[in-house]
């Protein structure tokens, strides 16, 4: 990543501090004490589709956890690392969501990998098997 994009970012978090989080500190008073949200959203990694934006959400809305093609991998209680297992087990017994929505998306790389058989370009271990 050039380092003019970490400038990029850098800007956007002071404005997101000066302009956004200024400007809506009921929210953020009432979010420093929990949260309780409406909904866990299990979505892509993908950078074009947000889940928090597509749905106009406000911090504090949704629960989100995101990986590769948005996919729910088989409950297996082998006790290996289980981020998808562990955000669904949250979000259900602490956090009492009442909506588990699963958001998929158009020009998914990992749903196209998986249709045409494979990754292309990534020899790694974890995304084939993913
Ligand atoms: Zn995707």
């Amino acid at each position: 990543m050039p380092t003019s994009n970490l400038g990029k970012f850098i800007r956007g978090f002071e404005r997101f501090r000066q302009d956004y989080f200024r400007g809506n500190t009921e929210l953020f008073d009432k979010l420093r004490h929990g949260q309780d949200p409406d909904a866990l959203v299990i979505s892509c990694c993908d950078s074009r589709a947000d889940p928090a934006i597509i749905t106009n959400c406000a911090p504090g809305d949704l629960f989100v956890a995101r990986d590769v093609a948005n996919l729910v991998p088989p409950y297996e209680p082998d006790g290996g690392h289980h981020g998808v297992s562990a955000s669904v087990e949250y979000a259900v017994l602490c956090l009492g969501v009442e909506h588990i929505v699963v958001l998929g998306h158009s020009q998914c790389g990992g749903i196209g990998a998986l249709v045409d058989g494979g990754v292309h370009g990534a020899g790694g271990g974890f995304i084939g098997r993913w």
